[in-house]
């Protein structure tokens, strides 16, 4: 089974890199995001407290996060050849949950963390923003989520890099450059 988990600041290209690798390498791919936005689209109590934190550009609690994963990996198919987590954990509390998760489920995953220089992300999610439709692909909204990234979320590569399955990707490059190198940091750890 290939489990990775795809970090990287908000417009990095997770999600664009995400539908490569499951394409590639046949995987089920998790956006915690698309996902939380369909719990918000579907009205539910838990949709508006979601939307809520979403539109202020802010994470939503850890303790919501794991019954979104769990109940995830629980309906996964028995035949899975793995899956790409895009967008979890995004702090050190979601990577330690996950890494208990993951072993209930004795399963393993590898942390590949997308890095981008800061203007290319707000040039990025601009772009986006006009086409996706996102309440938070604002620059006001953007800037805040990049900064929430630098507090919550960079600690979280030290927490892999410790565990000894981190690795890293220069994500500055074209879709197709960044797609090659994905590749070959996938094959080098599973080798
Ligand atoms: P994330 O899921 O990490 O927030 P996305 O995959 O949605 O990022 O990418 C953000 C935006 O940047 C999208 O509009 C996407 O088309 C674009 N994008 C993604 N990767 C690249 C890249 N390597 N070069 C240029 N634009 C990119
Ligand atoms: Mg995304």
């Amino acid at each position: 089974m290939l489990n990775i988990i795809l970090c990287g600041a908000p417009g990095s290209g997770k999600g664009t890199q995400s539908a490569f690798l499951a394409e590639k390498y046949g995987l089920q791919h998790l956006s915690t995001g698309d996902a939380l936005r369909g719990e918000v689209k579907s009205g539910s109590e838990l949709g508006k407290k979601i939307e809520a934190q979403i539109a202020a550009g802010n994470l939503v609690p850890d303790d919501m996060m794991y019954g979104v994963i769990e109940h995830y990996i629980e309906q996964l198919p028995k035949d899975s050849k793995g899956m790409i987590f895009d967008g979890y954990p995004r702090t050190v509390a979601q990577a330690e949950s996950l890494t208990e998760l993951l072993k209930k489920y004795h399963m393993e995953a590898i942390m590949i963390d997308l890095m981008v220089d800061e203007h290319l992300l707000t040039d990025r999610l601009l772009e986006r923003g006009k086409i996706s439709g996102r309440a938070d692909d604002n620059l006001e909204t953007i800037r805040h989520r990049i900064a929430v990234y630098h507090d919550q979320t960079e600690p979280v590569a030290g927490y892999y890099l410790h565990q000894g399955n981190y690795f890293v990707i220069n994500g500055n490059r074209s879709v197709e450059e960044v797609s090659i190198q994905l590749e070959k940091v996938i094959d080098l750890a599973t080798r």
